[in-house]
Parts: C-alpha cells; structure tokens; sequence
C-alpha cells in the first residue's frame, strides 16, 4: 500500500510516498481503509521541521471504512464508516479529571498508525476501547466526515470562551480553520467579523456568511474592528493563524473583560510583543485551545450535519496520496482553502 511518512533528515524532514505491507489488526484493534484525510496546517509545520511535539506522524484528520476487526473488538465490524480520533486521553488522571484531557500524559501517545495518509491505518486499542472511534452517520459523505478532527477542535475552543448568541467575535484568519470557526459562530448567533490579509480569503468568508471582513494588512484594522463592536471592541477574538502580528490586532481588537483565543499554532521561539499592562488594565483572558476530546467530536458531527454545503464548500481540493508533494504546495501557497487527501 501506499503511504506517506516523514523523511529522516534532520531540521527538515520532508515526506516521502513509500510502499509497505497493508498492517494487520491485533486484538482489540481496527484496521480502516482510508477514504479521506485533511491536511492539516500542523502536517506542514512537521515537515517542515517546525512542530513542537516530539515523535510526529502526519495525518490526523482522516476517515475510512473498517476493513478489519481484530481479536475482541465489540461495536464495530467491516464496512462501517468511521472517524477514528488519532490522539485519545486516558479519562482518569489528574489532567484528564480537571478537564485538561488534552493535556493528559497519554493523549498524544495514542495515535493511527502509520498516519492517516496512507491507503490503510490500524487504530490502537486504546482509541478503541476508550470511545475515540465514532460511526459516521450515514447520510454524511466521507469528505464531509473528514472534517471532524478540526471541527471539533473549532467547537472545544468555542466552549473554553464560552461563547454565546449575540457576542461579537473576530476571527483573526481566514483559513478553513478560522473559517470553520465562523461557521460554528454563526450556528451559535454570534455576530462574526473575519480578517486575513489575504483578499479572496476574505471573499470566500464572505461567502459563508461572516457578518464584516477586514484587511489584515490595513493599519486601521483594530479600530475597524472595535468599532464594528459597538466601539467597544469584541467580546471575543481568535487567532486562527500562527502569525505574531493576528495576535497582536486581536489583542487589541478585545473588549475591557474579554477573550482573546490561541488557536492557531505560534512558530516555536515566537515572542509576544504587547504591554502587558494593557492585558491587565483591561481584564483580558488569554485562553488556549489544543485539540479535541470525545466530548467535542460528537458535537463536531452535528454541527457538520447542520451546515452541509458551508463546511463542503471549504474543501477546494483533493489529491492522491501519490501526488502528496502537490497537495503540501497547494495548500502552502493559500490558492487553496481545505485540502484532502483522497483514496
Ligand atoms: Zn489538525
Ligand atoms: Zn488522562
């Protein structure tokens, strides 16, 4: 079978299209024939030597069909479709008991192997057993379902800034993230104002409806932006981008009391440059979202069936897993919007 893996050089690791054996199911395992994976903006930085987790493997986002059911599996048998969550936390810990599950010691050591960009994954015991395989329902398409990972790291975001209809929310990028994030913003009545410096990134989040677009790259964009807020500024801003600068304007775009999201993933060693003194004389919370849990991708699913053609529609190409090389360049160079790789 086909699949992609990271190169071994060191600082630069790239990807290499290989051909391994198709892997078996050991007991409790799930073998699933990929139908279709996200490539992520965290696939890129990996290959790119920049991520900051240790023992990368490329390809979360993916979904498939159940090609095997190894030893004392329950639930599951060939042919269903399913979204296998790649990382799974262990539910009991100190972390996992005080709602930091993605914070859990074994939450990233669980993962689909050998990645989700190849014709075939085992998913480990682990993700099985512990509820992190979801069956997709059936009349969701698996392009659609490939979806699920990042929604669902969109929804546990939304939920640690608590936000609610009426609330006005700038998303700071216009990338298939941020723009899921307007999305589900949308869903939740929330009033979405949306800024990149890119312009048909902006035209596209208008085209899924966010309510006000921003040129990043204007220096008035702060202003704009408090005064689309009633001259308040928002109640909440997310960084959807890994951008020092987004931070920085949605910083400033917040409200005396509000929040400010990390969603996107800052480049290692990037400093903040910002008066401290002005997050602490204006109440700020500054509140991070890493990953997704089993709480969130249900929830995922759901606000994926109830916005159909806006979630498709962010999806702009596909590729073959042979042709991988091409998919990291269209996607690097933002002609792109969601790219997938597809079986
Ligand atoms: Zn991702
Ligand atoms: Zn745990």
């Amino acid at each position: 079978m086909k699949a992609v893996v990271l190169g071994r050089a060191p600082g630069r690791p790239g990807a290499e299209v290989v051909d391994l054996p198709v892997p078996d199911a050991g007991p409790g395992e799930l073998l699933v024939r990929m139908s279709a994976c996200g490539l992520c903006g965290t696939d890129i930085e990996k290959l790119k030597g920049e991520y900051t987790a240790s023992a990368p493997s490329l390809g979360h986002e993916a979904v498939g069909v159940v090609a095997k059911t190894g030893r004392s599996v329950a639930g599951f048998r060939e042919g269903d479709r399913v979204f296998p969550h790649h990382h799974v936390a262990c539910g009991e810990c100190y972390f996992c008991r005080r709602r930091s599950e993605t914070m859990c010691a074994e939450y990233r050591k669980s993962n689909i192997k050998p990645g989700g960009f190849s014709e075939f994954f085992v998913v480990p015991a682990w993700n099985v057993a512990r509820g992190g395989v979801l069956k997709i329902p059936p009349d969701m398409d698996l392009e659609l379902a490939s979806l699920i990972e990042p929604v669902a790291c969109c929804v546990r975001a939304l939920d640690a800034c608590s936000v609610a209809g009426g609330d006005s929310v700038l998303v700071a990028g216009a990338g298939p993230v941020g723009l899921s994030h307007a999305i589900l913003l949308r869903s939740l009545g929330a009033e979405v104002i949306v800024s990149d410096v890119s312009k048909p990134r902006l035209e596209f989040a208008r085209s899924i409806g966010a309510g006000a677009v921003l040129d990043a790259s204007d220096p008035g964009v702060v202003l704009k932006a408090r005064e689309l807020a009633s001259g308040r500024g928002v109640d909440v801003a997310i960084v959807a981008s890994g951008s020092p600068k987004a931070l920085t304007q949605a910083l400033g775009a917040v409200r005396k009391g509000g929040k400010l999201c990390l969603f996107g993933i800052p480049p290692k060693g990037s400093m903040l440059e910002y008066d401290l003194s002005d997050v602490y004389n204006a109440d700020i919370s500054i509140v991070p979202s890493y990953g997704a849990t089993e709480k969130e991708t249900p929830k995922a699913v759901q606000a994926l069936a109830a916005r159909k053609s806006e979630f498709r529609s962010l999806i702009t190409h596909r590729f073959r897993i042979a042709e991988f090389g091409a998919a990291v360049s269209a996607a690097s160079s933002g002609e792109a919007m969601k790219v997938l790789i597809t079986a």
